[in-house]
């Protein structure tokens, strides 16, 4: 079965089509600036060259249309029909406590993820666009949805109940979520395959270090901790998201800069991390260049970066009695082996050891922890449209 797989963001859309018979990826592409001057869609199929084509497209709806016919394209596409593709798989960034794993989406389902878009205004609403845009093109196809917070709904309450009046729980909602579930869950599994082990018999840390960033504890399998929470700005610090603060500090700026609440958020959420620290980027490759030449607050940013991701592996290790592999995943978490290298610094306690030289690799799946660390440490690209096409594979063949 042939499965498109939609990410789609407010004026961004992301998609891949995969044959999953042998799990082979056919085409990726992504559509930018959707419903503004210059929308542009970039197609790719996997052994051709990418063709780009700026074409004005006012909504979603026009741009899926635009995708639909990129993927059945005679020269670039890879399907002659489109009732070739037997399913769609989509992202949704929130589903609440709803659902603790993908579901076939029906009418009760896209409900119950507007019942979420309070939780995650800015990024339920264009996926639910998304939804929409292919049920009206693709009336008979079935659709499937897979969540970021599916993954962690294992959570005990100890992990995810905020220390708050309990009734902004029950009235609100206000727990802890976690998100980039698709990603832990698919370098969690994927560490387990690596190693030979059986996943239920081992306790793994899965970091995921890209613009957005965070850290999941995965015992037997299942999520118990994470380090995002009602929201994606909690845990590690991230590109330009703060991560973990004094709550106090809100009330205190606000007052210092003549901010209201929504303004802190935004400081909060997009002026913060290791661009706030620094001054200089949130694109790690800049904050390394800088600090080469001796910018200093470069060189902060990089080390508050690493220090806050060894205190959380730390309290993790503390969470599950012991850990047998750390996964290194995402933008920062593959290509970075300056990053490794300081986050795994002086964990010999611990019994996590990097080995410098097989630290020395981006992008590829491999281990890199010296012979005599008690800790595996694993490097897994992340696949999250693969973890995507599996999940609708398995709803729509029951
Ligand atoms: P997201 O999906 O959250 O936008 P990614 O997982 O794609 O993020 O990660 C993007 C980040 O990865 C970039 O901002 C950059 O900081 C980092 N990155 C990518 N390549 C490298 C590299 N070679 N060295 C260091 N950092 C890198």
């Amino acid at each position: 079965m042939k499965i498109l797989v939609i990410n789609c963001g407010s004026s961004s859309l992301k998609y891949q089509v995969l044959d999953m018979n042998g799990e082979v990826l056919l085409a990726k592409g992504l559509v930018e600036r959707i419903g503004m001057e210059g929308a542009v869609i970039t197609h790719e199929k996997i052994g051709m060259d990418k063709v780009k084509n700026v074409t004005p497209m006012e909504t979603h709806k026009e741009a899926i249309a635009l995708v639909l016919e990129a993927i059945a394209d005679k020269e670039h596409g890879v399907i002659a029909d489109m009732s070739e593709i037997g399913a769609v798989g989509h992202r949704v960034v929130h589903a609440g406590e709803k659902y603790a794993g993908s579901v076939l989406i029906t009418q009760d389902v896209i409900n119950a993820l507007e019942e979420c878009t309070e939780l995650a205004p800015l990024h339920n609403p264009p996926n639910l666009l998304g939804i929409a845009a292919c049920q009206e093109l693709m009336a008979d196809t079935p659709m499937v949805g897979v969540f970021d917070t599916a993954f962690h709904q294992t959570m005990p309450a100890q992990s995810y109940i905020y220390a708050l009046p309990y009734e902004y729980y029950e009235k609100y909602g206000v727990r802890r979520y976690g998100f980039h579930g698709t990603s832990h869950k698919y370098v969690s599994k994927r560490c387990a395959e690596i190693l030979g082990k059986d996943i239920k018999d081992i306790n793994i840390i899965t970091c995921h270090l890209g613009n957005g960033a965070s850290i999941a504890a995965v015992k037997g399998g299942v999520c118990i901790d994470t380090s995002m929470g009602f929201t994606p700005l909690e845990g590690l610090v991230m590109g330009t998201r703060s991560g973990d603060l004094d709550p106090a500090i809100v009330s205190f700026v606000a007052n210092k800069e003549g901010l209201d609440l929504d303004g802190v958020n935004n400081v909060l959420n997009k002026k913060s991390g290791v661009f706030g620290i620094s001054g200089v980027s949130s694109d790690f490759r800049d904050l390394e260049t800088a600090e080469a030449e001796g910018n200093e607050r470069a060189k902060l940013a990089l080390e508050v970066f690493a220090y806050r991701v060894k205190k959380y592996i730390g309290s993790y290790v503390a969470a599950m009695n012991g850990v047998d592999a750390i996964v290194f995943t995402a933008g920062v978490g593959e290509n970075d082996m300056g990053m490794r290298e300081a986050i795994c610094k002086d964990m010999d306690a611990l019994g996590i050891k990097l080995d410098s030289e097989k630290n020395a690799v981006r992008g590829k799946e491999t281990i890199i922890s010296a012979d005599d660390s008690k800790v595996d440490l694993v490097l897994i690209p992340t696949n999250e449209e693969l973890t995507i096409a599996r999940d609708t594979l398995e709803i729509v063949q029951g």
